[in-house]
Formats: structure tokens, C-alpha cells, sequence
């Protein structure tokens, strides 16, 4: 799994194309990521208690990694994960600028 949550990724497919966001969790077992903000589905809370009303609220449905860029942040570009080894220590790269991120 190249993604991790915290990384900030560039949404390439979907009704949200062209947004960014932060990564909230990530699925590795499917391949899926949640983003905040990205890929809001509506859902209906019931009220808890009696007297309360039941809401609406948005909460962000899992996305394919394969609809998302990472954004460097080192270079700020949406780019590719690349990987290098130093010793045992497996280091995520960014593919345009080089740098370990
Ligand atoms: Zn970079």
C-alpha cells in the first residue's frame, strides 16, 4: 500500500475530480482510501434519544486508490510513488523531485 494516512492526494476520476484531500484511513485489504472531504455519501443518523431529531450528515465513502495522485510535499506535485531501498530501511519517493516523502 503506497498511500498512509496524512498523505494529501489529488482526486483523477469521479464526481470530485480535480479536489484535493487529506487521507483519513486507509484500506489496504481493498485498496481503498478515505479522504476527507472527497466522495461525501449522505447518511441518515436516527435520534438517540427520544424528543431528538434524526439528521443527515456527510461522511466520506472509501475511494479506489486508483482515482487518486499523491501530492508531494516537497515538490507540491500531484506525482507517483517510487521506492528505494537504503540498507533495510525501504524509503516512499516522489517520483519527480526525488525526495524521500
Ligand atoms: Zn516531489
Amino acid at each position: 500500500m503506497k498511500f498512509k494516512k496524512g498523505d494529501l492526494v489529488l482526486i483523477i476520476a469521479g464526481k470530485d475530480k480535480g479536489r484535493t484531500g487529506k487521507i483519513i484511513k486507509s484500506i489496504p485489504k481493498e485498496l481503498k482510501i478515505l479522504v476527507e472531504g472527497i466522495n461525501l455519501k449522505k447518511k441518515h443518523v436516527r435520534p438517540r434519544r427520544e424528543g431528538e431529531k434524526g439528521q443527515v450528515v456527510d461522511i466520506p465513502a472509501a475511494l479506489d486508490i486508483s482515482n487518486v495522485k499523491i501530492i508531494c510535499p516537497k515538490c507540491g506535485k500531484a506525482t507517483r510513488i517510487g521506492y528505494t531501498i537504503d540498507k533495510d530501511t525501504k524509503n516512499r519517493i516522489c517520483k519527480k523531485c526525488k525526495q524521500i516523502i
